[in-house]
C-alpha cells in the first residue's frame, strides 16, 4: 500500500487544457475576463450578488475588515479554535483579535461572547463546514450593530438551512489553497449582497482606486488582484464541485459507518446527516483521547493524518495577548483530541476500508 496522504488537490486534463488554451490566447495573465467569469460562477453557486477574487483566504479577511471600516485598535471577536490565518488577518490591519471559546460543534460559543464598546465585528468560522449556531450569532451582531464576517474558507459546498454558508454575514470569505475542496494553488474570494461593501472591496483590492484605469486613489488600498491564469483553472474546478460534494459525503458516510461503534472515537454532529443537502464535511474529523498514539500508529501503516489546530491562545504569536485568567476548556479539549483522517477527493473505497480496518486494529 502506497502512503495515503491526508489531503491533496486534484487537477485533471481539463485544467491542463484550459491553461494551454489560455496561454495561446493573447491574455495578459493578470486579472481580467476569466477572473470575471470565475467570480460569476461563484456568485451563482453561492447565490450572492457580488463576488471578488483575491490572492488568498487570509488577505481576503483583512480586505473584508477594511471594507467594513475596521481599523487600528478596533476589536474583532473570533473563535479560539480556527486556522491561525483568521487571527492573523486582524493583526495585519492593526486591530485586536479577541478569542472566545467554542461550543461542542467547534463553533464560537454565543453565550461566551462579551461585546464591548470597541467591538466592531465578529468573524464566524464555519469550522469543517459546520454552522449550526449561525442564526444566534447573526442576531447578536444585528442587535449590537456590529459586522458579521464569515470565514467560510472550509465551507464551499456547505449549506445551513438550505442557504450557502458565507451568505449569512455581511461578507463571506473563501479560500482555494491546496487543501480546500477546489483549488487554484492559491486564491480567495469574497462574497456579499451589500452594494457599499462590494464597492469598498473592489477599491481596496485595487490600490484604493476610484475605478479601474483611473489614477485617482481615493482611499488606502493594496494590490490583491487575482490572475486569469489561475482563473481558468478555477473555472474548471467549479465545474467539478457538485460531483466532489457528492463524493465527500460518500467518503464521510463510509468512515462513519465503519468507525461509529468504536467507544473511544467520537464524531461531532451525530444528528446531522451529510446526505442531506446541508452540511458538507471538508475533512473527516474524529475526536479521541488516544489521538497522538493513533496518529503515530496510522503513520507507521502508511496513513497520513493531521492534528486539528492548536487553540489560538497557545500559539506563540498570541500567547502574550491573552489574559491568563481566560478559560478555553472546550477549544482545548477539541484541539487535544481532534484528528483529521485522509479526506481527499480521489480516495478509493478500498483505501477507506484499509484506513478504518487499521483504526479497528489499533483498538483491538
Ligand atoms: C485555509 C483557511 C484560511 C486561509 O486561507 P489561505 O487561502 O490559505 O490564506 C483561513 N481560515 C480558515 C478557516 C482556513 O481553513
Amino acid at each position: 500500500m502506497n502512503f495515503i496522504q491526508q489531503m491533496k488537490p486534484t487537477f485533471g486534463n481539463e485544467e491542463k487544457k484550459a491553461c494551454i488554451d489560455y496561454m495561446e490566447s493573447d491574455g495578459y495573465i493578470t486579472e481580467h475576463k476569466k477572473t470575471k467569469e470565475l467570480e460569476l460562477a461563484i456568485s451563482k453557486f453561492t447565490n450572492s450578488k457580488y463576488c471578488f477574487m483575491v490572492n488568498n483566504g487570509t488577505i481576503s479577511l483583512s480586505i473584508a475588515l477594511l471594507a467594513m471600516g475596521i481599523t487600528k485598535n478596533d476589536e474583532v471577536i473570533i473563535p479560539n479554535l480556527t486556522m491561525v490565518a483568521t487571527a492573523n488577518s486582524i493583526l495585519l490591519i492593526g486591530a485586536i483579535p479577541i478569542f472566545v471559546d467554542v461550543d461542542s460543534d467547534g463553533l464560537i460559543d454565543c453565550k461566551k461572547i462579551n461585546i464591548s464598546k470597541n467591538t466592531k465585528a465578529i468573524i464566524y468560522v464555519s469550522l469543517n463546514g459546520r454552522s449550526s449556531n449561525i442564526y444566534d450569532i447573526k442576531k447578536l451582531c444585528e442587535d449590537n450593530r456590529i459586522f458579521l464576517l464569515e470565514d467560510a474558507a472550509q465551507s464551499l459546498g456547505s449549506y445551513y438551512d438550505n442557504r450557502h454558508v458565507g451568505t449569512f454575514g455581511n461578507i463571506g470569505s473563501f479560500s482555494f489553497s491546496t487543501p480546500k475542496i477546489i483549488s487554484m494553488g492559491q486564491g480567495g474570494a469574497l462574497i456579499t449582497d451589500d452594494d457599499i461593501l462590494a464597492n469598498n472591496i473592489k477599491r481596496i483590492k485595487d490600490f484604493g482606486r476610484e475605478k479601474s484605469g483611473s489614477d485617482d486613489f481615493i482611499t488606502f488600498g493594496i494590490n490583491s488582484k487575482f490572475t486569469d491564469l489561475q482563473a481558468v483553472i478555477g473555472i474548471e474546478q467549479m465545474k467539478k464541485l457538485n460531483k466532489r460534494i457528492i463524493r465527500k459525503k460518500e467518503i464521510w458516510n463510509q468512515y462513519y459507518n465503519n468507525l461509529k461503534d468504536i467507544d473511544n472515537i467520537k464524531f461531532l454532529n451525530k444528528n446531522i446527516n451529510p446526505d442531506e443537502k446541508n452540511w458538507l464535511p471538508w475533512f473527516i474529523d474524529i475526536y479521541t483521547t488516544d489521538r497522538d498514539e493513533l496518529s503515530k500508529y496510522l503513520y507507521k501503516n502508511n496513513i497520513g493524518t493531521r492534528k486539528i489546530y492548536k487553540s489560538l491562545h497557545k500559539e506563540t504569536t498570541y500567547k502574550n495577548l491573552i489574559n491568563s485568567n481566560d478559560k478555553y476548556h472546550i477549544s482545548d479539549n477539541l484541539s487535544d483530541c481532534g484528528l483529521w483522517l485522509p479526506s481527499y477527493i480521489e480516495l478509493t473505497n478500498n483505501e477507506i476500508d484499509y484506513i478504518c480496518n487499521t483504526i479497528l486494529n489499533f483498538y483491538k
